[in-house]
């Protein structure tokens, strides 16, 4: 249903016939972890987020995994990188019969 409260006329899971059915009935404002994310809309009560309710809790453990702004870089070590198949040999001995 809409929103009618903090996003009026926004499609939202959490507004139900009660209205909202989030903790304590309301989204909650962006964290400073946030500021620069592409997901921030601004509401009644101030810029939240678009993506979901409490962005606080979305950086309680770590980034976050919807910002836009912010990616986790994986980094691989190309010298390091392992040919599976010789990892393979080397495991089972390497020897030649
Ligand atoms: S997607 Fe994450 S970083 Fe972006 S505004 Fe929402 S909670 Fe904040």
């Amino acid at each position: 249903m809409q929103c009618q409260t903090v996003l009026p006329g926004t499609e939202c899971t959490f507004w139900g016939k009660q209205g909202c059915v989030f903790t304590d009935g309301s989204c909650q404002i962006i964290v400073e972890n946030c500021e620069g994310c592409e997901r921030i809309v601004t509401g009644t009560i101030g810029q939240v987020c678009g993506a979901y309710p409490a962005p606080v809790k979305k950086w309680a453990n770590g980034i976050c995994n919807f910002a836009s702004h912010v990616k986790v870089e994986i980094k691989v070590d190309d010298a390091k990188a392992v040919n599976p198949l010789k990892a393979s040999k080397k495991a089972s001995g390497g020897k030649k019969k």
